[in-house]
């Protein structure tokens, strides 16, 4: 058996599987190691994001992806928000991440996290460069200057070692190579257990009649102190998760879940329980997310609740931004600072994402549930929860996660890499590239090469060439779409820009900058 590889992966959830994915299509030798057969039944993960759904596009799978999603297409994805129950007439249904979707070459889409991860597990089994190996455990992780070694035995066999040039733990919130190659974690514990149940009921399906269709309904009680009770459709009709903040002491055998749900719902109703399990209240970050040769990425370098479901889109955009530096520095053409660029870039996102949307988000309803009641003052209630109702939708508008401060990127003078922007189809350098429509009638999206990508509109010839030049030497793999500066493409206000692999903007311009080997260099870690 061969036991050499250049990149070992150890963990084979959604992000682990996405990794291989990406390292795979890139012509990387990889061995994927999860101690799994099968993905739990648990319909989490559901929300993805258009970056997410770009993402599958880029890997092939998009439309597999959207074939396995389990309500009715265009059933509407975002949820109610209501105060006290769900029989209350306090309630609003705001539009949520589908208002950005004209800013993104994909629309985003709701699935449970297992039937995304069947998808990702099939692209993963045509790619013959990586060897998937479920029912194997990673015991052990070590590393030198000349690459790493990991432990790993199949379910009651004997162990073996593995080598390769990298090593990536996407090992879940507990990862053993976070915590065997030294990397500490810092966040905020609520000390709130959380119960997640599923169950069937066609009676609340009917019940919940009274509000338009929606995916999900989210229950603020004044008693909750801000945490949420969170019920969402798995399918149309009948299936149902619930979250729910219960007691510290409290087992599937020592409470009243029926109790508990049509307490949320506020009405009595008939159901079937399948699965009762529990959660901790917890956001943790790691201090770094490499150390040597070896990564961490998705829950294992940040673990979060899925209070605005940012857990596994952020999981899947670390593998889109650390994929590509481990395949240009395997490819050698990936210079010596580019994989440090992958903390630099991704871990600041994550710690702004956790203190400013999802923890932020938690006090703001605390204090709102403790100031507001329309008991005492219905009048100021009702002005206040109005507000709520206003502020909903616009908060999306500014989750834009950029990385305006890398080193890597031609961002404005003191810029920081940050989950705080504005959507626009101005063309920024640091930022998400806008899609946009080709003379072709293509979007740009389906002309970006695996690697860089130069866009010139209208610009003469020695713009391209002196890219082409400059990137020939440095080995740097560069696709070139030339198109008019005309139509909608002018709204990027800019007839050159340099894309990364992860279609990031990594520098613009009007015309050709007087080194171009310099932007290429820097733009790869090289500069
Ligand atoms: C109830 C709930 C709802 C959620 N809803 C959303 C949502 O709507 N949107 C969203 O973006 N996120 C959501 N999340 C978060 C999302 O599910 C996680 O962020 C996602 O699963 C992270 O994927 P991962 O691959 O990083 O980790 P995991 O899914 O935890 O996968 C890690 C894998 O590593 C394997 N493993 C661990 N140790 C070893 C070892 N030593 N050897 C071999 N294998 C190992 C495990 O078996 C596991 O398969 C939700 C989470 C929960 C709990």
């Amino acid at each position: 058996m061969d036991t050499r590889y250049q990149v070992i992966i150890v963990g084979g959830g959604p992000v682990g599987v996405a990794l291989a994915v990406d390292l795979g299509l890139r012509g990387i030798r990889c061995a994927l190691v999860e101690r799994r057969l099968e993905s739990p039944r648990i319909p989490k993960g559901q929300n993805l994001t258009q970056r997410s759904m770009e993402h599958f596009h880029a890997w092939g799978v998009a439309d597999a992806v959207r074939a396995a999603r389990l309500l009715p297409p265009s059933y509407p994805m975002s949820g109610i928000i209501a105060y006290g129950d769900l029989a209350s007439r306090y309630w609003y249904a705001p539009p949520l991440r589908e208002i950005v979707n004209a800013y993104y070459f994909q629309e985003n889409e709701r699935l449970p996290q297992y039937r995304t991860e069947q998808v990702l597990r099939k692209r993963m089994a045509e790619l013959r460069n990586v060897d998937a190996r479920f029912g194997w455990t990673a015991q052990a992780i070590a590393q030198d200057e000349r690459g790493v070694r990991v432990t790993v035995a199949p379910d009651g066999g004997a162990p073996h070692v593995l080598e390769a040039d990298y090593a990536v733990g996407c090992d879940g919130g507990h990862s053993l190579v976070r915590e065997q190659i030294g990397i500490a974690r810092s966040g905020s514990d609520f000390n709130q257990l959380m119960v997640l149940a599923l169950f069937r009921s066609r009676e609340l399906h009917e019940k919940l009649n009274r509000f338009p269709p929606r995916s999900t309904y989210r229950v603020l009680h004044p008693d909750l102190e801000g945490y949420w009770q969170f019920l969402g459709r798995v399918d149309v009709g009948e299936s149902w998760f619930f979250h729910s903040p219960v007691p510290a002491d409290t087992t599937r055998d020592n409470y009243d879940f029926h109790a508990l749900l049509q307490e949320a719902v506020g009405f009595p109703f008939a159901c079937a329980f399948d699965h009762v399990g529990f959660w901790d209240l917890r956001i943790s970050v790691a201090q770094q997310y490499q150390v040597g040769r070896a990564f961490i990425a998705g829950d294992a370098a940040h673990s979060h609740p899925p209070y605005g479901a940012y857990g596994l889109n952020n999981g899947l955009d670390d593998v889109a931004n650390l994929g590509w530096k481990i395949a240009a520095t395997l490819a050698g053409w990936g210079g010596d600072a580019l994989l440090a660029t992958y903390t630099e870039e991704r871990r600041p996102i994550f710690t702004e994402t956790a203190e400013d949307f999802i923890e932020a988000g938690i006090r703001r309803d605390k204090e709102f549930m403790a100031r507001y009641s329309p008991e005492r003052d219905r009048d100021e209630f009702e002005r206040a929860w109005k507000e709520h109702a206003d502020t909903a939708a616009p908060r999306v508008l500014t989750y834009e996660p950029h990385y305006e401060g890398s080193s890597i990127i031609f961002g404005p003078p003191n810029g920081t890499s940050s989950a705080h922007g504005s959507h626009t189809f101005k063309a920024r350098a640091g930022h998400h590239l806008p899609p946009q429509r080709l003379s072709s009638g293509k979007n740009v999206f389906e002309e970006l090469g695996r690697d860089f990508t130069l866009l010139a509109f209208d610009v003469d010839d020695r713009a391209v060439t002196g890219f082409e030049d400059a990137a020939r030497p440095l080995g740097v793999p560069l696709t070139v779409v030339r198109d008019t500066y005309a139509e909608g493409r002018t709204a990027y206000e800019a007839k050159l820009m340099l894309v990364r692999p992860d279609r990031y903007v990594a520098w613009l311009g009007d015309a050709v900058p007087t080194d171009p080997a310099a932007v290429v260099r820097k733009a790869i870690g090289r500069g």
